[in-house]
């Protein structure tokens, strides 16, 4: 019997016209993911359309597609759906979510608990992220991982292990990363392009939001919020958020992380981050979300400060305080 990642391989070569998709608020591996799968297609001789919710988040702009992505949904001109890094299938859309169920389906990603909607799954949770699993395809398909492929490639790699930092790094990933790197991918130039992206907006919500950091038991979690109060004031959008529940971590002796963003008064979204050996997933799933050990996320609908309370009960529960 073939393998997940070979039964993806053979219905890539078997088709000639995908929709490429990944999950709303695109992160780079998302992002990264989309844009090198694109780039994979192309090079085999096949058509890639590339579809995503709210589409290039302004700090990706400078990512090289294939093609631009579409914010609204094709519905007709593909033999296959790939989906990519989507933990669960109501992350890209309520209408990507419906055409998924009724289309032949792809779906590579690494978070744990991913519900295998797919008609072909390959999901591994010990990949560091999904551009990873599609540079190994890349490499299984004879297609070289320089210029533009490699870079989109890399960018997920990168940031979903922040830099080669969270549990999610491993020897194969940092190697691919060096097989890119040999390929003549300049890493100082790209984490430049990666990290040097910030509004002011960004910058000054950062400061009031850690300003204004709570931290229980003893010192172990540190909790902050973004108001959409807040958001509108500063004219923050949602990726000038990302990184923030991390940064948290580097209090010393705070071994988790929550964050609630509030998108709309009553519709929050909830990150969590630990450090390695503490897992927080099972409080993310417990909200009907999910992800990774020390990653992990939810959206959910209540009033923040109830959900804030709930959430730092189970918290205490996985720290064992
Ligand atoms: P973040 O906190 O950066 O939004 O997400 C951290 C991790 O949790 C990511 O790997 C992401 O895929 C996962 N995650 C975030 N929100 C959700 C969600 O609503 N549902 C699921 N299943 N996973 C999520
Ligand atoms: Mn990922």
């Amino acid at each position: 019997m073939a393998s997940p990642m070979h039964e993806v391989l053979n219905a890539i070569k078997g088709g000639s016209r995908f929709l490429v998709v990944s999950h709303a608020n695109p992160d780079g591996d998302a992002i990264g993911a989309m844009a090198a799968m694109g780039h994979l297609l192309e090079a085999l001789g096949k058509q890639a359309v590339l579809y995503d919710l709210t589409g290039l988040p302004e700090h990706l702009a400078w990512v090289k597609l294939p093609s631009p992505i579409l914010t609204e949904l094709p519905q007709e001109g593909f033999d296959w759906i790939v989906c990519l890094d989507c933990g669960d299938e109501r992350r890209g859309g309520k209408e990507l979510q419906t055409a998924m169920a009724a289309r032949p389906t792809l779906v590579i990603d690494h978070h744990i608990a991913n519900p295998m909607w797919g008609t072909h799954n390959w999901v591994e949770v010990d990949r560091s992220s999904t551009c990873e699993m599609v540079a190994a395809l890349a490499q299984e398909m004879n297609v070289e991982l320089s210029g533009a492929l490699g870079e989109a490639a890399y960018l997920g790699i990168v940031t979903d292990t922040g830099n080669f930092a969270y549990d999610s790094t491993s020897p194969r990933c940092m190697e691919m990363a060096a097989h890119i790197v040999r390929l003549g991918l300049n890493p100082a130039k790209l984490n430049e392009l990666i990290q040097n992206q910030w509004s002011l907006a960004r910058f000054q919500l950062w400061g009031e939001v850690l300003g204004a950091l709570g931290l229980h038991f003893g010192g172990q979690l540190g909790v902050i919020r973004m108001t959409s109060e807040q958001l509108n004031r500063l004219k923050a959008i949602s990726a000038d958020c990302e990184g923030l529940t991390n940064f948290v971590l580097h209090i010393k002796g705070c071994r988790a992380a929550m964050s609630l963003r509030e998108d709309k008064p009553g519709m929050l979204k909830l990150s969590l981050r630990s450090v390695s050996g503490v897992d927080i997933q099972p409080v993310a799933a417990a909200f009907g979300g999910g992800g990774h050990k020390c990653a992990a996320g939810a959206g959910i609908e209540g009033d923040i400060e109830d959900v804030e309370r709930r959430i730092i009960a189970a918290l205490g529960e996985v720290l064992g305080v």
